[in-house]
C-alpha cells in the first residue's frame, strides 16, 4: 500500500477570511459540497471570529448550521477565545483550532494580546475542550518568519509548540503564514520539532508567497510529515500579515503527492472543478 498523506482543506476558513467578496452562504455551502465529491476529509469551515475583523465569515453561525454531514468527513472550526469554543461546540463541529504566533506583534494585531496573555487565554478554552472531550489543534503562526519581526529563532516554535502539545493538542500546525521559508530552513525547523514531538501530531501549514511551498512540503515528507494544510485555488492570505499570499494551492500539493508515490483519496479533476466553480465566485 502506498503511504497515505493527511490534507487539511483550509480554503473555506483561511482562504475565503482574505477575499475581498463575500461568498454567499448558499455557495460556500455548495464549495464545501464539492470539496467532499473531490474526496477532502478534513475540512476547516469557518472560524467564530468577530463579524467587525473578519466580515468574509459573518455567516459562520448560519453555515455551521448547513454544513453536510457526510460519514468520515470532520470539521474544524477556528476559535479564538472561550466565546468562539462555545460556538463551535453548539454547532457541534469535531474539532476546533487554535492560532497563536511565536512573535509579540503579530499576537498584538491578530488577537489583540501578548504572547503569555494570548496563551492564558487558550488555556480556559482548553481547559472547556478538555472537559467536552473536543479535540484541538493549533496553528504555531509565523513559524518561518514574522511579518514585523522578520526572522524567527525556531527556539520560540518549539517552546509554544510544547505548551500547548503539553496541554494536550491533537496536532500542531506549524505555520508559514507569510510564505517565506526556504527549503533549508523547513529542514532544519522540521528536524527540530521532530526531536520533540511524534511526527503523527505534526502538520505543516504553508502559504505560498515565494512560490517555495511545495519544494518545502516535500523537504517535510522526506522527514517523515505526513499531514499539511492546503486550499483549493491557493485562494487566502491573513488579514493581519500583509503581503501573505494565499494558501499553498491544494489541486498543485495532490498532484505534486500522486507524482512522488503518495496517496490522498482525491480525485484532482474533481478537484480543479471544485477550485474553477469558487474561483468563478471571487
Ligand atoms: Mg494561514
Amino acid at each position: 500500500m502506498r503511504d497515505h498523506v493527511r490534507i487539511l482543506e483550509v480554503g473555506p476558513r483561511d482562504g475565503l477570511q482574505n477575499e475581498k467578496t463575500f461568498v454567499p452562504t448558499e455557495q460556500k455551502l455548495k464549495f464545501i459540497e464539492n470539496l467532499i465529491a473531490a474526496g477532502l476529509k478534513e475540512i476547516e469551515a469557518t472560524a467564530f471570529v468577530s463579524k467587525k475583523w473578519i466580515p468574509p465569515l459573518a455567516d459562520s453561525a448560519e453555515l455551521s448550521t448547513q454544513l453536510p454531514r457526510v460519514p468520515g468527513v470532520t470539521y474544524t472550526a477556528l476559535v479564538p477565545n472561550l466565546k468562539g469554543y462555545e460556538q463551535a461546540k453548539k454547532f457541534s463541529y469535531d474539532r476546533v483550532s487554535l492560532i497563536l504566533a511565536v512573535t509579540q506583534s503579530h499576537n498584538q494585531k491578530n488577537l489583540n494580546a501578548n504572547t503569555e496573555k494570548a496563551f492564558e487565554r487558550y488555556e480556559q478554552v482548553i481547559a472547556q475542550a478538555k472537559q467536552d472531550k473536543m479535540p484541538f489543534r493549533v496553528y504555531i503562526s509565523c513559524a518561518f518568519g514574522c511579518p514585523y519581526e522578520g526572522e524567527i529563532d525556531p527556539v520560540q516554535v518549539i517552546k509554544w509548540s510544547k505548551a500547548f502539545y503539553d496541554l494536550g493538542a491533537s496536532e500542531l500546525a506549524i505555520s508559514d503564514t507569510i510564505g517565506v521559508g526556504t527549503p533549508e530552513q523547513t529542514r532544519e525547523l522540521v528536524k527540530l520539532l521532530l526531536q520533540e514531538f511524534p511526527k503523527d501530531r505534526l502538520a505543516l501549514h504553508l502559504h505560498d508567497t515565494n512560490n517555495r511551498a511545495l519544494e518545502n512540503c516535500e523537504v517535510a515528507l522526506n522527514l517523515g510529515i505526513r499531514a499539511f494544510d492546503s486550499s483549493a485555488g491557493g485562494i487566502g492570505g491573513c488579514p493581519y500579515a500583509p503581503g501573505a499570499k494565499g494558501n499553498v494551492e491544494t489541486e498543485r500539493l495532490v498532484k505534486k503527492l500522486h507524482s512522488l508515490g503518495f496517496e490522498t483519496g482525491i480525485d484532482l479533476e474533481k478537484l480543479k472543478e471544485a477550485s474553477k466553480a469558487l474561483k468563478q465566485l471571487l
